[in-house]
């Protein structure tokens, strides 16, 4: 028997028409490519939205039709998440920081028939296009008297194909399991992946990162996502906020600290979501200059670890609540997120530490374990550990036109294997150890490079810190250490390694410490450890000394 109630599909385009009609006041602020600051409302943006929706119609976009964007986080980006969806097309936002090969991969792997860009991106275009087998037209995202001379075939401007359009559009009521946003992961093996999400997967994460303990926005505040539209969706910020009615608060493409310091500052931000290297930027960059961000509530950080260092200096030096999560591209993003239960919530600072720096507890609809080599669960004591493995409504059940790829990460019960290595507690506290394939194994011992990072990391000099296996002829892997150090500050490898004596396993002590000046990062703003490994096996090589070195390079 069926209960006898409405099945509604879910859409993407109930989000901001809701946001429309009860938080239509409230405003969507932008740095735009141009350079201005640009502000409307809700109501504003949704009547655009109706607009651009028409637009797509008449250059012949059909339900399903792939729509390919390029841009920063911006008021047109996100007329573009509501309006191709509301249409039935599928949004593909791409990477700009991916490798041109690789973005002309995925724009034909996707076979966008549109392609919209920021001004930013049209030399990357103008070189690509030819490669571009199935984009029909190009349109850049500005107006008129911006719009720039170039060769670049078929290109339309964003302001023009709005104006004279009707401000409503008859939205078709779609199957909520339709297709709507399509975003690769930056295939650090192998080729990029597709992870298609539908209607009903992205209105559910948007509840999920608005329920009150998810340390999301909330009503009356300004949220900054600092994470880019471009990949994974924003952590989902851009689809919560409009029912919320939280004013949305996009930095454009100015990341640097100088710049999102302001916008933080006279938008009165109030919660943001960043990777650590942003993090990390900000707070250099606060206390070189004294200055502090009383407005700011709580702080997201996932992507990579956040460390004990970082999370210490924003708590108790800038009183700005740190909550740490865990995502991927696969799971919407966020999988796990980290707003800690009364009892630990209110254990002393060392204790409560433990908690914190914790990935967080799995949410409602996302289904987590541990499993061993052979796919058997694991206990969640919070000792053992093993592949964490995700299942359910806002999870990927495969990737895009990729079957091979597809069978190698799902099992037969439909649970997604991750490729990280985690511990659960009894509470459900997520602890992440590594990724499979960073983890270093020397001597038939695993050691966990976030922990040695984060080990690092609390020396008083060390600004960041990047682990990674170095092939060795005896051990088969030995940890080598990348360390930019603060500025001004000073320190030796003799004197990191024997801070790290007494906080890690004596064989986890990294056989070499190199220091850099700027680290190498991934398209999604990750240490990039091959690069770094190429770079100490290089150096290893190339050394005057003997022996050691020379079996290095050979292994
Ligand atoms: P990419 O691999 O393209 O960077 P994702 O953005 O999907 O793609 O990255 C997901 C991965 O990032 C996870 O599998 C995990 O290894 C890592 N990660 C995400 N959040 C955290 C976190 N809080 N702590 C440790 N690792 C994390």
């Amino acid at each position: 028997m069926f209960g006898l109630m409405m099945d509604t599909p879910l859409s993407i385009v109930s989000l901001i028409e809701f946001g429309a009609r009860y938080n239509g006041t409230v405003e969507i602020v932008s740095r735009t490519v141009e350079g201005p600051i640009h502000r409307y409302t809700y109501r504003d943006s949704f009547a655009r939205i109706a607009r651009l929706a028409r637009a797509l119609a008449g250059l012949g976009m059909r339900e399903g039709d792939r729509v390919g964007t390029l841009a920063w986080n911006g008021h047109r980006h996100f007329e573009l998440y509501y309006g191709v969806p509301g249409i039935g097309a599928v949004c593909h936002t791409i990477n700009p920081r991916l490798f041109p090969e690789q973005i002309a991969f995925i724009v034909n792997h996707a076979e966008d028939r549109l392609l919209f860009s920021d001004l930013t991106f049209l030399p990357l275009l103008e070189k690509l296009a030819p490669a571009l087998r199935k984009v029909e037209k190009f349109v850049l995202m500005t107006d008129r008297a911006h719009m720039p001379k170039t060769g670049l075939r078929d290109c339309l401007c964003y302001e023009e194909l709005l104006e004279g359009t009707a401000d409503t559009y008859p939205w078709p009521t779609l199957d909520e399991r339709a297709a709507a946003g399509l975003c690769y992961t930056s295939g650090t093996t192998g080729n990029p992946k597709g992870v298609l999400y539908s209607h009903r997967s992205t209105v559910l994460h948007a509840l999920g990162n608005n329920l009150r303990d998810s340390a999301g926005a909330r009503a009356g505040e300004a949220v900054l996502p600092v994470v880019p539209m471009f990949h994974v969706n924003a952590w989902g910020i851009p689809f919560g906020a409009p029912i919320i009615g939280a004013k949305l608060v996009f930095p454009g493409p100015k990341y640097d600290p100088e710049s999102l310091y302001e916008l933080f500052h006279t938008e009165k931000v109030a919660f943001s979501a960043g990777v650590p290297t942003v993090w990390i930027a900000l707070l250099e960059y606060m206390r070189k200059t004294g200055k502090r961000l009383p407005d700011l509530r709580t702080i997201g950080v996932g992507g990579s670890a956040m460390t004990q260092a970082l999370c210490e200096a924003y708590e108790r030096e800038f009183g700005i609540e740190v909550a740490h999560g865990w995502g991927m591209t696969e799971t919407s993003p966020v999988g796990t997120h980290n707003t800690l239960l009364p009892r630990e919530a209110s254990l002393p600072w060392e204790e409560r530490l433990r908690y914190k720096l914790a990935q967080g507890r799995g949410r409602f609809l996302v289904e987590i374990k541990i499993v061993d080599a052979r796919g058997r669960r694991l206990p969640e004591d919070g000792v053992a550990t093993g592949e964490l493995c995700v299942r359910g409504p806002y999870v990927a059940s495969a990737y895009y036109h990729d079957e091979e790829a597809s069978r190698a990460a799902w099992d037969e019960e439909g649970w997604f294997h991750t490729g990280d290595v985690a511990s659960i507690d009894v509470e459900g506290y997520v602890r992440i150890v590594d990724r499979i394939k960073d983890m270093i194994k020397s001597g038939g011992e695993w050691i966990s490079s976030i922990e040695l990072e984060g080990a690092a990391m609390s020396h008083a000099a060390v600004l960041e810190a990047a682990a990674f296996a170095r092939p060795d002829k005896k051990w088969g892997e030995r940890p080598v250490l990348a360390v930019r150090l603060r500025p001004g500050a000073r320190a030796s490898k003799e004197e990191i390694a024997s801070f790290l004596a007494g906080r890690i396993a004596k064989w986890a002590i990294p056989e070499d410490i190199m220091f850099v000046e700027e680290f190498p990062y991934t398209a999604t703003g990750k240490v990039a450890k091959r690069i770094l490994r190429e770079r100490a096996v290089a150096a290893l090589s190339a050394a005057p000394a003997p022996a050691q070195a020379a079996q290095a390079s050979r292994a």
